[in-house]
């Protein structure tokens, strides 16, 4: 299944995506209309049975809102989770976090978060930070939804806490980042973290062999697949929870994969008016332009 919020009389409302009649399908609890993706994520083992269709809204006629419009919580994010990435930062002379080349590739997870606030539905357009900055990157990512709370999660169980999938972007101003030596500034700004277009669930998705694809106004330029992650999403769930109670609603962004703007040489820097275009395996397409 695929769940999106969308905004009706400028409410939020959950629906159900159906892609064959091109149409989004509101979901009522009783009469009441679900207007809440993290409320329903909580309580989905007991609401699914219960849920009922609304009136279906076609496509062409919807406001998307990202999927959970404001998480409960930071999104936790990923850092060098990608080898060919992990190189590509090292080398760009961007990455406080390597002392050199050979210190590159991370021997454990890199885990930082975004603000809530930070995120922005398909279509938003990107702001900057502020009026100095001009090194915006994008990095196009697998969102990983939390549907069971856990603490201290192994790995063979990790799975099971999995609700669904997302694209996401996290967008980076690179030089707050070189800066200020860390993961948080850079990434955190306002419309930072396009979330999108929809959640699809766990059970529909075969998340070790999904093709992630970034364009910059239609130019390819990331093209990778799950598979090559070096830290698999049993791992990463693991890792957070070790000491961090995950909660339903969570969102790991499992990290980027080559071919980021300061990938090239010279760096290539997103600029006004360009469309960024991400998409993921039966995860639909994230599309935003830059202010
Ligand atoms: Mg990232």
């Amino acid at each position: 299944m695929k769940f999106a919020t969308l905004s009706v009389n400028n409410q939020p409302v959950v629906a159900k995506v159906d892609e064959n009649q091109k149409a989004y399908i509101p979901l009522l609890a009783g009469k009441e209309a679900i207007s809440d993706m993290s409320w329903l994520i909580e309580g989905f083992e007991d609401l699914r049975a219960k849920i009922a269709d609304g009136p279906a809204i076609p496509f062409a006629s919807a406001t998307l809102l990202a999927p959970i419009p404001r998480p409960r919580r930071n999104i936790l994010c990923v850092g060098k989770n990608y080898f060919d990435h992990a190189q590509e930062f090292a080398r760009s002379g961007y990455d406080s976090s390597a002392s050199s080349a050979a210190d590159a590739v991370p021997k454990a997870p890199i885990i930082f978060t975004k603000m809530p606030e930070a995120v922005v539905a398909t279509g938003t357009r990107i702001g900057f930070p502020d009026k100095t900055s001009s090194q915006l990157d994008y990095e196009a990512e697998l969102g990983v939804i939390i549907g069971k709370a856990g603490l201290g999660i192994s790995k063979a169980e990790a799975m099971k806490h999995v609700f669904g999938y997302v694209i996401i972007n996290d967008l980076t101003e690179r030089q707050i980042q070189a800066e200020h030596k860390q993961w948080f500034l850079g990434k955190s700004f306002e419309t930072s973290c396009p979330m999108g277009p929809w959640i699809a669930t766990a059970d529909d998705v075969d998340e070790k062999n999904l093709e992630v694809q970034c364009r910059v106004n239609d130019e390819l330029r990331q093209n990778a697949n799950t598979r090559d992650l070096i830290f698999d999403i049993p791992t990463l769930i693991e890792t957070i929870s070790r000491g961090m109670r995950l909660m339903p609603g969570d969102i790991i962004a499992t990290g980027t994969p080559v071919g980021v703007g300061i990938g090239f040489s010279p760096p290539r820097f997103l600029q006004s008016n360009d469309r960024v275009d991400i998409t993921i395996t039966g995860l639909g397409k994230l599309s935003n332009t830059i202010a």
